[in-house]
């Protein structure tokens, strides 16, 4: 103000009012302001081929056995599934299998095949399914050229989320899965403060974009939330067919 009035005031700027109007602007901005140099991120060597774990990693499954794994149904070790060639075949009858650690708000990586002898169709050929925190499916699913409901087909949150594209391999070949999680969070009160998060690429391509879980899945109804520790194991669906995983590894955030 006190520029302008004496702007005014002499009719024309003065070379003392210059002087001022100079000293009040504020000096440009240098590329380096928005430069940062902390925190600094940690250095992780990328494994030596694409599907291979990076350095920090938990390796749940690396094709020699399962130790990483329990029975869901009553906590028997090692799990009851089968390993055949380095590779985790489901076995029918023999229930859900989950890790013996608890997991949260993580990356997970997976590696899947639905089988060559192609049985059933929908929901009843090559099922089995990735479940965060043992409650959240990440569905796995022969879903190749056979017809499903969208939110229940391969890359989907179960009746929650359809993938925003089907890039899906045949029967026989190997997907991929690469999930971002983040798990819901609840107060003292066990009220749902923050909702859970999941982002995945199937064989690279992103299909679930940062969505919203509803809560836990269900088959029939809508889903809700029930408060949980932010960390449980995960778990791998025995849906009656030998489904095969290998390269299944996690690292936590
Ligand atoms: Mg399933």
């Amino acid at each position: 103000m006190r520029i302008l009035t004496l702007a005014f005031t002499a009719g024309a700027l003065t070379m003392s009012s210059l002087a001022n109007a100079q000293e009040k602007t504020p000096p440009p901005i240098k590329p380096e302001a928005t430069e940062f140099y902390t925190p600094v991120p940690p250095k992780v060597t990328p494994g030596a081929h694409n599907t291979a774990p990076p350095s920090d990693a938990i390796v749940l499954f690396d094709g020699t056995s399962l130790n990483g794994f329990v029975t869901a149904k009553d906590g028997s070790s090692p799990a009851a599934w089968t390993i055949e060639n380095g590779e985790l075949v489901v076995t029918k009858g023999k229930g859900d299998i989950q890790s013996k650690l608890p997991f949260g708000d993580a990356q997970y990586h997976l590696e899947w095949s639905a089988p060559t002898e192609i049985v059933g169709e929908g929901q009843g050929r090559g099922n089995s399914g990735f479940f965060l925190m043992g409650i959240y499916e990440v569905q796995v699913l022969d879903s190749y050229e056979s017809k499903t409901y969208t939110n229940g087909q391969a890359g989907s949150i179960y009746k929650q989320h359809t993938p925003l594209a089907m890039a899906l391999r045949p029967a026989g070949e190997w997907n991929y899965y690469d999930i971002i999680f983040k798990a819901p969070r609840f107060n003292k009160d066990g009220i749902l403060t923050s909702p859970a998060t999941v982002t995945l690429l199937m064989n690279g391509v992103l299909v679930q974009n940062h969505v919203i879980l509803k809560g836990p899945t269900e088959y029939i109804g809508i889903p809700n939330y029930k408060a949980h520790p932010e960390k449980l194991p995960i778990k791998l669906q025995d849906h009656g067919n030998p489904v095969r995983f290998r390269n299944i590894w996690v690292r936590e955030l």
